[in-house]
């Protein structure tokens, strides 16, 4: 037998004023054939791992593609789309003949002339291939699922924790999914309902988290094979956005009807009950500071890295500063620039430093003032479950008793090392703020005594009627009241 795996990925908030280019991949995740290296998988590369890992054991061979992946941002640039999917187009076509094609992607990928990058993606590997060739697909569950992509892979699978600490898991489950149908043990059929729904689900939250312990439990039995939820990813203008629920049954159409119609019925009934509450930024520093244990994890969604915002917005640290909070640490602000300034001071100077409130009008005003460096560290990285992820050189800084660390590579907070690494300890600080949605609960959620979210006016807004979507199929809930959810495919 002989596999072939490559991922391609990024998740593209196309209301973003950051367009990603080549060397955002370059900074990222950019590795060529047998270049990946074997201790963790990066992003959107589990697919890799996990058959590298396997392929002796389970009597295939692998041939490796390209590995291409880039921390969030706005739509990627059409032509260094184009180079790295040729890249990998012409790996897999020198690999044939080949019996099943893993792709690692996200699944919110844009590129300037692709709303679905991940269905260009699998029409073109389709056509390499042929029809016989089972290609398996791993996805991120803030996706796009789309019919194109549905209807053109064998088999689809989507991380089921938020945050997503199972990826290595569900790069098994899709392994295990397409060596049993090679073998000649199931013969998987997808099913896909439409919940037309724009909306969040931690699973670290009671309701969600009894969602998916009961689908993991569905999985295996009765014929069912998987079953994955599309959240959604709410910050792109593009047409099949929607959370959705795919099934995947062995041989059983109608089952996997069934059951995905019997899913996506209750995650419609679930509407509006699967968020957090939200905090505005006053509100959230007064409760923060009010509270009577320590520390208080703050986190700020609306500046999330990881849905493609800036990460410098600067109104909860003035908030901070303003009731003489003390005892607090933030974290990422992105700035490169204030970066490079604080190596250039040295630790342990005060210096006047402009810093934050430079990339777009959400991002507010930068602070100026007096600052002392309190931690340098070059190339740093944090870990996020088994994957890690780059920080590059950063800089912390001490203002108005607020200790604040500066990052090169735009990222959000995930592990508790971007505090660490800079000598930082987040569990004997008062609060932490963390500009995060819901990944930071992985390593911030043991050691919080208490977790609020401020809806802050940085430029991810949790009020979804508030984006100015175009080109999104409507009706959709929560912009209409009226809805048709059904079954798609
Ligand atoms: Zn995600």
């Amino acid at each position: 037998m002989r596999l072939f795996t490559a991922t391609l990925a990024t998740e593209t908030n196309t209301f973003s004023p950051l367009p990603t280019g080549l060397a955002s991949y370059q900074e990222s995740v950019f590795l060529r054939p047998g270049e990946h290296p074997d201790d963790a998988p990066r992003m959107c590369t589990a697919p890799l791992i996990v058959a590298r890992r396997r392929a002796a054991k389970d009597g295939f061979t692998l041939v490796e593609g390209s590995c291409f992946a880039a921390s969030p941002a706005g739509t990627t640039n059409r032509r260094d789309y184009e180079t790295m999917r040729d890249e990998i187009l012409g790996q897999l076509t020198a690999a044939l003949p080949l019996d099943a094609v893993l792709l690692g992607l996200h699944g919110a990928m844009v590129a300037f002339g692709y709303d679905d990058v991940e269905g260009d993606i699998i029409e073109r590997v389709r056509d390499i291939v042929g029809a016989k060739c089972i290609i398996g697909v791993e996805l991120d569950p803030h996706c796009h699922l789309t019919l194109k992509r549905v209807r053109l892979a064998d088999i689809i699978v989507l991380y089921k924790e938020f945050p997503h600490t199972d990826v290595v898991e569900r790069a098994e489950d899709l392994l295990d999914l397409v060596l049993a149908t090679l073998r000649g043990k199931i013969k998987p059929v997808m099913s896909l309902y439409d919940c037309r729904q724009i909306q969040s689900y931690p699973t670290t939250l009671p309701l969600m988290r009894a969602f998916v312990d009961r689908i993991k439990a569905m999985e295996g039995k009765d014929g069912t094979l998987s079953i994955s939820i599309a959240h959604c990813f709410p910050y792109a203008d593009v047409p099949e956005l929607s959370g959705r629920v795919l099934v995947v049954a062995d041989g059983d159409k109608a089952k996997a009807d069934a059951v995905a119609t019997r899913l996506g019925e209750e995650l419609v009934s679930m509407r509006g009950k699967t968020m957090p509450e939200f905090l505005d930024t006053k509100g959230g520093v007064a409760a923060a500071l009010a509270f009577n244990a320590a520390p208080v994890v703050m986190a700020e969604p609306s500046d999330n890295a990881g849905g493609g915002a800036p990460s410098d917005n600067t109104s909860i640290l003035r908030e901070l500063i303003a009731r003489k909070a003390g005892d607090a640490a933030l974290g990422p602000i992105w700035d490169p620039v204030a970066v490079r300034l604080c190596f250039d001071a040295g630790l342990g100077a005060t210096f006047p430093l402009r810093f934050g409130g430079k990339t777009g009008p959400a991002s507010g005003q930068p602070i100026d003032a007096a600052v002392e460096v309190i931690g340098l560290a070059s190339d740093c990285w944090q870990s996020f479950g088994p994957t890690k992820v780059p920080l590059g050189d950063c800089a912390a800084i001490r203002i108005g008793g607020v200790d604040v660390v500066l990052i090169t590579k735009r990222t959000q907070a995930l592990g508790l090392e971007l505090f660490t690494n800079l000598g930082i300890d987040p569990r004997a600080k008062k609060v932490v703020v963390v500009k995060s949605t819901n990944h930071f609960m992985a390593a911030y959620g043991p050691i919080a005594k208490k977790v609020l979210y401020v809806d802050s006016d940085a430029p991810l807004c949790r009020d979804y009627r508030k984006i100015p979507y175009t080109r999104v199929q409507r009706p959709i809930w929560p912009l209409d009241q009226d809805t048709e959810p059904g079954l798609i495919f």
